[in-house]
């Protein structure tokens, strides 16, 4: 597929500096650098490729990316970052596509519920419907966009400087990550589960919505359920639909994965049988020694791919031993699912 592109120029801002703090940047969320010179910076990611260089009157940034809905997201990201070192010139930008101004992102699409259902393991499983041409087994994970209980819904628009300009201040929209279970593309239908828990928004929202009202889905983006090696997972509950949806995708996988249900029902979620990966349970209520658990059965020499999804405590415990132990960053996935806040 023939990349989409797109250029600007940042008047004022310094090449040099701005090659620092994306290189830190680049760094933090183990990016690929393709090219660091004096002469210009090249980072790979997920959504495609960010380039500055420097200008005759500062930097010029160029992103390519494989889909338009990527190339909405590699704007985003670039515009929040200038905006971090000088928001006039964030709010300046002008790129060299057509202007999609006032528009909703390419990156996002209004769908409406379909329906909701209590499922095993105390999760609702939603079923929206609309545009799911993006979802592939590359791209799982989405953002939901819940408009504030009560109020009529705002939703994203492009703002002039091509970035998403987000509703703020009583309109804000909640935003969630959630994993597509299942993806029906004949019927335009995205199913997920989503796991109870006191205070939720989300869960609030799955509780009271009814058929037809609509919702904003971003993404997907975020990685995908392929594994080529033996895994070695673990998993609280928010990430069991993404284990089930790696157990379907990789039939040929070996391995072993242990799940760490928070209660006593989280172990009746419905998850694929796999003649290959040995699924275990720990003790309900043990979550907060995942991160102990995990390091303790990672073993020197050739170890199996770590996937480790839970609270982001314990995946800042996993991802950082897995860093001082030199290991290599594609060789884990390594995330923070959510955060506890007291
Ligand atoms: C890549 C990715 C994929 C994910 N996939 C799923 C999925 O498929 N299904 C799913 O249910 N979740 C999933 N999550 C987790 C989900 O995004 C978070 O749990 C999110 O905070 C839920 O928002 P909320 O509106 O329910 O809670 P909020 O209203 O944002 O938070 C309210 C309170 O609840 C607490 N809280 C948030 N999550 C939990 C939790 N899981 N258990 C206990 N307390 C919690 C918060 O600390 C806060 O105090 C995923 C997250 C990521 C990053």
């Amino acid at each position: 597929m023939a990349d989409v592109t797109a250029h600007t120029n940042l008047p004022g801002v310094a090449f040099a500096p701005l090659r620092q703090v994306a290189l830190a940047e680049a760094l933090e969320q183990d990016l690929e650098i393709l090219r660091d010179s004096e002469a210009g910076l090249s980072v790979q990611t997920y959504y495609g490729r960010i380039c500055f260089a420097p200008s005759e009157n500062g930097t010029c940034a160029e992103i390519h990316a494989p889909q338009t809905d990527f190339l909405q997201t590699l704007k985003d990201s670039l515009v929040s970052q200038i905006s971090a070192l000088s928001p006039d010139v964030a709010q300046g930008i002008r790129w060299s596509d057509a202007s999609s101004a006032g528009q909703l992102p390419a990156n996002a699409r209004l769908m409406s519920v379909v329906q909701v259902e209590r499922l095993d393991g105390d999760f609702l499983r939603v079923t929206l419907q609309g545009d799911v041409s993006r979802f592939t087994l590359d791209a799982i994970h989405f953002r939901l966009g819940i408009p504030p209980q009560g109020r009529p819904a705002i939703w994203p628009a492009i703002g002039p400087n091509g970035a998403t300009q987000w509703p703020k201040g009583a309109d804000a929209l909640h935003l969630p990550v959630y994993t597509a279970r299942f993806v029906r593309p004949d019927k335009g239908e995205l199913v997920f589960d989503l796991f109870r828990h006191d205070g939720g928004r989300a869960t609030h929202w799955a509780e009271t919505t009814a058929p037809g009202d609509e919702v904003l889905v971003t993404g997907p983006g975020g990685g995908g359920c392929r594994v080529e090696t033996e895994i070695l997972g673990f998993a609280d509950e928010t990430g069991f639909p993404a284990v089930a949806r790696i157990l379907e995708a990789n039939p040929g996988l070996v391995g072993r994965v242990t799940l760490f249900p928070g209660g006593p029902l989280g172990a009746a979620y419905p998850l694929p049988a796999h003649p290959g990966v040995q699924v275990d349970y720990a003790e309900p209520g043990t979550q907060a020694l995942m991160a102990k658990a995990a390091l303790a059965e990672v073993t020197e020499g050739n170890p199996p791919f770590l996937w480790f999804a839970a609270e982001r405590s314990q995946a800042t415990e996993v991802r950082s031993a897995w860093r001082k132990s030199g290991r290599a960053a594609k060789d884990a996935y390594i995330s923070a699912y959510w955060q506890r806040r007291e």
